[in-house]
């Protein structure tokens, strides 16, 4: 299934180019009173929801997918946690512009270790990144994302696959400079996932994916998941060893080579195989 939030919030099946609401399945969510739980919901609950969303799609209300707004995917992740330099070509890229990469700051994955992104910078491919710090270098990173679907604590990188919901695409929109990545990659809006949600059952080898990304037409990034220096199932293994993942935190996997400026006007499309095309729009604040 492809799932998606669009509009105000409505829950949609995605097929093809058309979206059906399929929003009456989310009154069967348990409801909880406060503190509420620090996890999606939706993600919780999905595997008992699935017969209901697909019994709701017959006689659904139908729109066309260009003509509805996008939202985040996942509404409520408890946690963002991202990749840094994941891939061998993006490190050789930074180690090379010194003045761009500060030095501090790149190191194998194995040494820097995750890091986590604010969950108030997401958005979804209908919204808007909004340029922060205009004087400041921002960056786009398309990523695979892997939205985790039960709780993991100490899982094996054999195991690690199972935990895993869907699979979405994530701009990791990065300020420059020297300070640390959780404030350079978390303004507002600088996390963009989407477009939608692609179930794990219909995406069951991760690590052969191409991915592109293109800004205005002209191609920026261009890479296969095959190359990621730490795979999903190791990424899980690994976060797991310090956070209980819980269904719907958001796995970044780190982004390939070929990363640039972005600056208000541009048209950001990011493609990767088996889940579809995000295009969000940039502005200025
Ligand atoms: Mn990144």
């Amino acid at each position: 299934m492809k799932l998606c939030f669009f509009n105000d919030n409505r829950l949609g099946l995605v097929e093809a180019n058309t979206v059906y609401d399929v929003s009456e399945a989310l009154r069967q969510l348990p409801t909880s009173g406060y503190p509420y739980p620090q996890t999606d919901a939706l993600i919780t609950n999905l595997e008992q929801l699935t017969p209901e969303i697909i019994r709701l799609r017959e006689g659904a209300s139908s729109f066309p997918l260009n003509e509805v707004t996008l939202l985040s995917p996942v509404a409520n992740p408890g946690k963002i946690v991202a990749a840094p330099v994941n891939y061998q070509a993006h490190l050789d890229e930074a180690i090379a512009d010194p003045a761009t990469f500060t030095r501090a700051n790149v190191r194998k994955i194995q040494e820097t270790g995750l890091f986590l992104k604010a969950t108030s910078s997401l958005i979804g491919a209908g919204q808007q990144v909004v340029i922060g710090l205009p004087e400041r270098r921002t960056d786009h990173e398309i990523e695979l994302v892997a939205v985790i679907g039960k709780r993991a604590k100490n899982v094996s990188a054999r195991d690690a696959l199972s935990y895993v919901a869907g699979y979405s695409i994530g701009l990791d929109i990065t300020i420059r400079g020297p300070e640390e990545r959780s404030l350079r990659k978390s303004l507002d809006t600088y996390t963009v996932l989407g477009p939608w949600l692609v179930t794990a059952d219909e995406l069951s080898d991760p690590h052969a994916l191409e991915m592109v990304l293109d800004i205005n037409g002209e191609k920026r990034q261009h890479a296969n998941t095959s190359d990621l220096i730490m795979d999903v199932a190791e990424l899980i293994e690994f976060a797991s060893q310090y956070y209980t993942l819980e269904p719907g935190d958001l796995l970044f996997t780190g982004t390939p080579e070929g990363v640039a400026p972005i600056v208000a006007g541009d048209r950001i499309n990011a493609r990767i195989d088996n889940i579809g095309q995000l295009s969000v729009d940039v502005v200025q604040s």
